[in-house]
């Protein structure tokens, strides 16, 4: 098969990450009898740079004409807040999410065996295992409402954010959690904080509703906070995690320090029809960008999702996971994962350790 993929190599560390993935899915193609086609893509602060906009016209049709799309990282403090919004990094974010209708993003945050040391839990709790799915809806909620900001009579100013659900909303990120709960553990977590918000109640109640369609999948109310406290006590309970924008975001974050590094977390961004897009959950980190000092394998475990939900190819993605999992277990690090007195390799050298595994 020959697959079209986007790629959207942006700021900061992005391009050296990329080039990377782009090595193994190359070997991925010729061990398997693919072909691949690539699209460079220009977004981010290199459009801004470029075309003086962050989203040049054209970025999503160029996207949907293609079979997935893989993204290193935006942003940098070149293109800050003092920015205007068309030249801001973050505003081309926002919207190709809107424009490819990606409303369900997935992380995966996994203990990788080789770094279950890496762990910050106690290791009794790391020996039980970690291995979540994050399913977040992305384009509806607080950040997405109508906000305003305005002067009071006694109070000074003030602001206000609009945080709105509708049940279908609601409805099209559940049936996705459940759908892979059945190709998971057969659980799901659906976590609100219905005691105190109208929108979790209605989020609560139409979650139950899709429950009872699933009945071979385990369920489960779970309030924010105390999902928040579990994530640390007992991170292995859980398997299926599903919750709005906001709480999602802060939620993945936590979930993603349990195992380790920031720079070994893929994830994936989806909608109905469009295609997908699969990006690292780290940022641009600008700190370390053009010194080949980046951990590419959050990159390269994104383009294992993509092997996996964008093109069904099952035996691909295993095979670049088991290859970033061999690499580890022999020993190799980069700078971020490395113990003290470890010996340190370089993005490229990991590149090219992950290619040769497979
Ligand atoms: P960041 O994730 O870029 O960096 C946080 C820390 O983690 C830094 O010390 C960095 O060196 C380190 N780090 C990140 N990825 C790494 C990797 N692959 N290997 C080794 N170390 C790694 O977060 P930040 O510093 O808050 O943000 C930097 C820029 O990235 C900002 O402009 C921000 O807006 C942007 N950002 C973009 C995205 C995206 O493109 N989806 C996501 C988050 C942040």
């Amino acid at each position: 098969m020959n697959y079209k993929i986007a790629l959207i190599r942006g700021d900061g560390i992005g391009p050296e990450i990329v080039n990377e993935a782009v090595k193994i899915i190359d070997r991925v193609g010729e061990k398997f009898g693919h072909t691949f086609e690539y699209v460079d893509v220009l977004m981010g602060g290199c459009a801004t740079d470029a075309v003086g906009k962050s989203y040049p016209d054209g970025t999503a049709e160029t996207c949907k004409a293609c079979d997935a799309v893989l993204l290193g990282a935006v942003g940098g403090p070149k293109w800050g807040s003092d920015k205007p919004a068309e030249q801001r990094p973050e505003t081309a974010l926002l919207a190709i999410r809107k424009d490819l209708g990606l409303y369900a993003n997935l992380r995966p945050a996994a203990l990788r065996p080789a770094l279950a040391e890496a762990c910050p839990l106690k290791k009794e709790t790391a020996e039980k295992g970690i291995d979540l799915l994050m399913v977040r809806e992305l384009t509806g909620g607080i950040y997405f409402g109508k906000r305003d900001k305005y002067q009071t009579a006694n109070r000074g100013m003030e602001a206000t954010d609009l945080m709105a659900y509708s049940e279908m909303e609601i409805e099209r990120i559940g049936r996705r959690a459940f759908e892979f709960a059945r190709l998971r553990r057969h659980k799901v977590s659906s976590v609100d904080k219905a005691n105190v918000l109208e929108t979790s109640r209605l989020w609560r109640a139409t979650v139950h509703r899709l429950a009872a369609e699933y009945p071979d999948v385990q369920y489960e109310d779970v309030l924010v906070d105390n999902c928040a406290m579990q994530l640390v006590r007992d991170p292995g309970q859980f398997d299926v995690v599903v919750t709005e924008n906001m709480f999602g975001d802060i939620l993945s974050d936590e979930a993603s320090m349990v195992t380790g590094s920031i720079g070994l977390l893929p994830s994936a961004s989806m909608g109905d029809g469009a295609p997908a897009l699969y990006e690292p959950i780290h940022g641009s980190a600008p700190d370390i960008a053009g010194q080949d000092k980046a951990n590419p394998i959050a990159t390269i475990l994104s383009a294992a999702m993509m092997f996996r939900y964008s093109f069904h190819l099952a035996a691909e993605a295993d095979a670049i996971e088991a290859a970033v999992d061999k690499a580890l277990a022999d020993g190799w690090r980069t700078a971020d994962i490395a113990k003290p007195g470890e010996t340190v390799i370089g993005t490229k050298q990991m590149g090219e350790v992950i290619r040769d595994n497979l």
